[in-house]
């Protein structure tokens, strides 16, 4: 038997609900406040990712789905949405529109990593973007927009929303340099991927998830008293307006972004729900990105949720029922599914759920599959009622039967509907 790749997963049906769920919940919810889809390719050419995710970041050095087509060009599964986005925001021109421009997108992602709990190498992300207004309020309104989602999920108080900022190219730089000297005269103490790392992304040590350096990083020098003077009111600015609209949140001094092309604002909404795998979204400022891949000097801010790690929290508590047929139809021999098979058809098409037996089966085998599959209704035509031209209509709850006249049936079944 041919088996699924490691860290791929099939969503079988008794999970689609959940997802569909989730999937309808954020659309709804990005949609009231402007956002609209695009969709696009999973593949591009790799240098797209190399750029606009950055060389120095675990993603590009790592972990990426890279192959060469027979042309002999070199393209990548995408680990992640917003350098497609932007490219394609560039590429057709998106940009004249009045700012911010708001877009969402939602698909699988592809990265190698290590497969386990909440952590795949095909994952699916809910990405939004808002594009060409460097307003902090456009911050802030993203992670509201991030904990309304949550709240209509009924996962809001599961989760904690963490903030930070990272500065920018006028500060960055010198904390940078004051962060490697620092870690470099602690080396000796920290686990060989952040000893690794300490030239290439020293930012990214901070976010090292190993116990054993997490109570030496957490007395590393903060960025928060490094920022410039713009840096700091902008990030003053994103925490009063959170504050006024009552959201609660932490300042995590440590929290860095895995991708390069971050700036000012980061957010993560994290949960201790999943074990390791603690980070549900993250997110935040990335002005400069759109310039950097060959559009205006435009600023960009968004987000990306990971949805298995939402459809692992809603859990077993809430998945969500499918709809279940409202009635069985039971003919019992080839003249009754003739006559049955265009009516399931028409109340079908009137948006009535049924199920229809083929005729195959005794009667006592048919009711059994309805009382299995949970049908409240079981319609049965044989020899009989066709003579008749009626169908027995019998509750599987009570057993109580009825006759209803065979062109009414339609009719019968859409009245059913919402009946135990
Ligand atoms: P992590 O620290 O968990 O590796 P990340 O910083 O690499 O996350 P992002 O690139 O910011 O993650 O992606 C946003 C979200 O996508 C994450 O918060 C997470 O929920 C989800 N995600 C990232 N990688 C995976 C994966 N391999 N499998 C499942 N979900 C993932
Ligand atoms: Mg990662």
């Amino acid at each position: 038997m041919i088996k699924a790749v490691r860290g791929v997963h099939d969503i079988l049906p008794a999970e689609a609900a959940a997802w569909q769920h989730v999937e309808a919940t954020a659309r709804q919810v990005l949609e009231t406040h402007g956002y609209r889809e695009i969709r696009l390719p999973i593949f591009e050419r790799t240098e797209l990712f190399a750029r606009g995710i950055g060389e120095v970041t675990d993603i590009v050095q790592k972990e990426m789905y890279t192959f060469e087509d027979r042309a002999g060009d070199s393209l990548t599964l995408r680990p992640e949405a917003t350098a497609s986005l932007l490219r394609a925001y560039i590429e057709h021109g998106l940009h004249v529109q009045p700012k911010p421009v708001r877009l969402y997108t939602m698909g699988p992602m592809f990265r190698y990593e290590r497969p386990q709990a909440g952590r795949y190498r095909q994952f699916h992300q809910l990405d939004v973007e808002a594009l060409g207004e460097e307003h902090p309020a456009v911050d802030a309104e993203l992670m509201m927009m991030l904990v309304e989602l949550f709240r209509a999920l009924r996962l809001a108080d599961r989760l904690q929303l963490e903030v930070n900022s990272i500065g920018d190219a006028a500060c960055r730089p010198a904390y940078r340099e004051r962060l490697a000297a620092w870690l470099r005269a602690r080396a000796g103490e920290l686990c060989e991927e952040c000893r690794g790392r300490i030239d290439r992304n020293p930012l990214r040590v901070l976010d090292c998830k190993n116990p054993a350096c997490r109570p030496l990083l957490d007395t590393a020098p903060a960025i928060r008293d490094a920022l410039c003077a713009p840096c700091a009111e902008h990030f003053a600015r994103v925490q009063r307006y959170l504050d006024a609209s009552g959201l609660s949140y932490v300042v995590n001094p440590r929290l860095v972004r895995g991708l390069d092309y971050y700036v000012r604002t980061t957010f993560e909404l994290t949960t201790t729900d999943l074990g390791a795998q603690n980070a549900v979204a993250g997110g935040g400022r990335y002005d400069g990105l759109i310039e950097h891949l060959g559009g205006p000097p435009e600023a960009g801010n968004g987000f990306a949720i990971g949805l298995e790690r939402v459809v692992l929290l809603l859990g077993r508590q809430q998945a969500v029922e499918a709809a279940r047929p409202v009635a069985l139809l039971i003919p019992l021999g080839e003249a009754a599914l003739t006559r049955l098979l265009p009516l399931a058809e028409a109340a079908r098409s009137r948006g009535v759920a049924v199920d229809l037996g083929y005729g195959a089966r005794r009667l006592r085998a048919e009711l059994e599959r309805a009382n299995k599959l949970g049908i409240g209704h079981a319609v049965i035509v044989g020899d009989e009622e066709l003579t008749r031209g009626e169908a027995t209509v019998r509750s599987m709850t009570t057993g109580q039967q009825r006759g209803v006249p065979l062109d009414k049936l339609p009719d019968e079944l859409a009245a059913l509907r919402g009946q135990p």
